[in-house]
Order: structure tokens, then C-alpha cells, then sequence
């Protein structure tokens, strides 16, 4: 599995969060279910937002970058999302992406405007094949999503670049082709087809990536290798906030390390982001967040109850619904009424339960599966 990983510039966002937290059920899942997985994760820690970024506010790239990889590692650490297998940085990876480059080259899959490289569409006869976006709305949503449709001297406006020379002031590293910094959609195929073999299992990112990134890693990919690039490509939905699109140019952000800072449990935040299904847009709210602080501490007065609840049925209905393409939130009302039955057995005096035991069972269980320590 591999996953599209952040762009190291501004904090971990709860969109950023909800996307690792799907990939992590699915990598629970998976392990669960005794199937060996790797799991793969980059990190553009070389790109224009990153650049800019550090440019507009005086400081190093390399310096933002580290300390900005740094908090999103405590955040994933803080929200209990297993860590991939490989966590690979674009300048950890620039020969690989080389050897992308030329294996291109030799493929008559690359050609050059004004010291640049660029990928050329036309030798993937399959291109997009993925989506049902028109030509027209590629080019759109290309040049809002870091490419360059416009540039005069490419042979078709969803060209892509691979490989950017030099600039005055940008960092750049030597290659075959001259000094310059790897394009974003090849350093993730690269990436890729390094630890797997294609057609990879799934490759995943939140639904902004369909196109282009995915559309670009797919092409390259079937290109160097004759093979489709993946099997699935597996894309999760936008968290809104209060019904608005949360946004950098909004400045609506929410982070989870400024959450994290308000001491807000991280399994709230969990819980909260999981209660909507992954696949769908989704609003943020703090109602959301009481809701969800609220049916924590259900579970945890479930579980610290001595009486009732059949824990081998609620591990059943949690298995079903979480194969029913994860359905966290038919999972999470499962677990309302095992706690429910708990709480009520608690009151009701006449009620004697002998499953004590397999308390430890189910919270194992919700660990492992969800994530959820209680
Ligand atoms: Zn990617």
C-alpha cells in the first residue's frame, strides 16, 4: 500500500488526519486479517509550497521542513496511526527518481523545454483512464493543483514535469540531465515502484489526488513498467469546517497539534473523525467534538463495568462492518449498544454477568482494529 504523504510546510490539519487515520483502519485490517502488508508513505520535503513557504517567512526549507515532519509524527503518534513500513523523503530518494528519469528517456517519454523535463501523456495510451473528468476540466484543475497547462514549448498542456533545472536561489542536486529538483508526481512513483512491485495493491490519498497527482503516477508507472501502476486507488473525502471547504487560503485550518495543546483527548479526535465514513465530505464541528468526547467516556464507563455485553458478539459486528468497505460508523454504533447494555446491566442489581473476563478481549480488540485505547 502506498499512501501520498504531506508536504512538509504547515502542521498536520484534521483533512491530513482523517486521510492517515482511513489508511490506518486499512491497515489494521489487513494485518488483522493475517495478510502481510507493506506499507509505503513519502514525503515532499522539496516543492514549491515548501519553498515558498520558507521564502515568505525567512527562514531555511531544510529547518522548516524537519520541524515540520518532527509535528506531524508526534500528531500521528498522538492519534495512534501506526507508522508505514517506509516514511521516504523526496531528497532521500532523488537517485531513484533518476532512474526513473532515464528509464523515461529510454521509453521516448520525456522531453525538455528550457533546461525542464517533462513528461510526455501521449505514451500512455491510457492516460486518465481513471476519470471521468473532461480534457477541459483536467486543465483546470491541473493548473490549481501545482501544474503549468500554459507553459509555451510543451507538446500538450497536461504535460507533466519531472524533472525542474536549476533556479537561482531554489535547491538543486546534480543528475545525468544537469542540476536541478525532482517534479512531485515522479518522486512518488519513483517511490513506489522502489519497495513494490507494480500493479501495486492500493495507492492511496486524500480525493483532491485523483487528478492529477494519481492520473500522473499512474501514467508513469504504466510507462516504465508495461503494467498498470495499481490495482485500487482508494481516495478519501474533504473534511469541512461548520459546512464551509477548510482551506490554507480560508485560513479556517484546524490543527491537531494546537488541539493536542488544548488538551483535547487525541482519542476524541479519533472517534470523531472516524464517526463519518471515509470516503464522504464531511464537516468539522465542535458539537462533533462534544459528541465524540462524550461517547468516549461511554465507552471507557462501559468498559470499566464489571456487568453484561456479549464481547465476542460486538468483535463479530465490528468485523462486518468494518468489511462492508470500513464502515467506521455502523463499527462505532455497535460499541454504543455493547456499552449501552454495560452501563444499564450496572443499574439493573438482578443482572450478574460471568464475562469479566473477556473484557480485556474487547479492549485488545478495539485497539487493534480501531486504534481506540480506552
Ligand atoms: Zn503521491
Amino acid at each position: 500500500m502506498y499512501v501520498c504523504g504531506i508536504t512538509p510546510y504547515d502542521a498536520t490539519h484534521l483533512g491530513h488526519a482523517a486521510t492517515y487515520l482511513a489508511f490506518d483502519i486499512i491497515n489494521r485490517y489487513l494485518r488483522l486479517s493475517g495478510r502481510s502488508i507493506a506499507y509505503i508513505q513519502n514525503i515532499t520535503d522539496v516543492d514549491d509550497p515548501l519553498l515558498e513557504r520558507a521564502n515568505r517567512d525567512g527562514q531555511d526549507w531544510e529547518s522548516l521542513a524537519q520541524s515540520q515532519i518532527s509535528l506531524f509524527r508526534d500528531d500521528m503518534v498522538s492519534l495512534r496511526i501506526l507508522p508505514p513500513d517506509h516514511y521516504m523523503g523526496a531528497v532521500e530518494t532523488i537517485p531513484w527518481v533518476l532512474q526513473a528519469i532515464s528509464k523515461l528517456m529510454d521509453r521516448n517519454a520525456v522531453y525538455e523545454v528550457e533546461g525542464d523535463l517533462y513528461f510526455d501523456i501521449s505514451t500512455d495510451p491510457q492516460f486518465a483512464s481513471y476519470t471521468t473528468l473532461t480534457q477541459e476540466e483536467q486543465i483546470a484543475i491541473f493548473a490549481e493543483r501545482g501544474g503549468d497547462p500554459n507553459r509555451s514549448g510543451k507538446r500538450h498542456p497536461l504535460d507533466c514535469l519531472i524533472w525542474r533545472g536549476k533556479r537561482e536561489g531554489e535547491p538543486e542536486w546534480p543528475s545525468p540531465f544537469g542540476p536541478g529538483r525532482p517534479g512531485w508526481h515522479i518522486e512518488c512513483t519513483a517511490i513506489a515502484l522502489e519497495y513494490l512491485a507494480a500493479p501495486i495493491s492500493i495507492q492511496g490519498g486524500g480525493s483532491d489526488l485523483h487528478f492529477p497527482h494519481h492520473s500522473m503516477c499512474a501514467a508513469e508507472g504504466r510507462v516504465l513498467t508495461d503494467k498498470d501502476f495499481a490495482k485500487r486507488f482508494v481516495h478519501t473525502g474533504m473534511i469541512g469546517l461548520d459546512g464551509e471547504k477548510m482551506s490554507k487560503s480560508k485560513g479556517n485550518l484546524k490543527f491537531v497539534s494546537v488541539m493536542r495543546n488544548d488538551s483535547i483527548d487525541p482519542m476524541a479526535l479519533r472517534i470523531a473523525l472516524l464517526s463519518g465514513h471515509y470516503r464522504t465530505d464531511r464537516s468539522w464541528s465542535g458539537e462533533l467534538l462534544e459528541r465524540s468526547q462524550v461517547r468516549l467516556a461511554h465507552w471507557r464507563t462501559a468498559l470499566a463495568s464489571p456487568y453484561g455485553g456479549d464481547s465476542a458478539a460486538l468483535i463479530r459486528e465490528i468485523i462486518t462492518a468494518l468489511s462492508d468497505d470500513l464502515n467506521t460508523p455502523q463499527a462505532f454504533r455497535a460499541i454504543d449498544r455493547w456499552a449501552d447494555t454495560r452501563i444499564a446491566a450496572l443499574k439493573d442489581s438482578a443482572i450478574t454477568s460471568d464475562n469479566v473476563g473477556e473484557i480485556g478481549q474487547v479492549a485488545r480488540f478495539l485497539d487493534a482494529a480501531l486504534g481506540i485505547a480506552l
